[in-house]
């Protein structure tokens, strides 16, 4: 999978960052089955997915990279267009932010720390799922 589509699958999970308090809220479902919102304690990190420029190419046009003939076919203005950023979206990871929220584990309380152990393995699940689909319909449609 293309590092930017891990980065859209990581980004999703974030949660509600606040930039005053720096904290992030996540909602997360309890052992009893309840909804609670997580609230941890966080700091920004550069974003690994666009590396701190808050853009990227648009991974649809180029996310199994660009081979010699796709480039021979298109025009020079196409590659212009390529080469200038026309093509650009805003970072699927941090949404154009250009730095991504890291929970401060650090400073977690034994309760956090539980229940971000939790979270995380949630988010772990939910990415090979995700993985796993991605995979299933490449099949599907015969596209490797
Ligand atoms: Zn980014």
């Amino acid at each position: 999978m293309d590092c930017r589509h891990m980065g859209r699958l990581r980004g999703r999970n974030y949660g509600v960052v606040d930039r005053n308090t720096m904290q992030m809220t996540v909602l997360m479902v309890d052992e009893n089955g309840y909804d609670v919102d997580l609230i941890l304690p966080i700091r920004f990190e550069v974003c690994s997915t666009c590396k701190g420029r808050g853009t990227h190419i648009n991974p649809s046009i180029d996310s199994n990279g660009i081979t010699g003939d796709e480039w021979n076919e298109w025009d020079d203005d196409e590659r212009e267009g390529y080469m200038g950023g026309r093509y650009d979206i805003a970072c699927l990871e941090c949404n154009g932010e250009k730095v991504i929220p890291v929970v401060a584990e650090c400073r977690l309380s034994d309760y956090q720390k539980k229940m971000y152990e939790q979270y995380q393995k949630k988010i772990a699940d939910d990415i090979a799922y995700e993985r796993e689909c991605a995979m299933e319909r490449r099949m599907e449609s015969g596209d490797w």
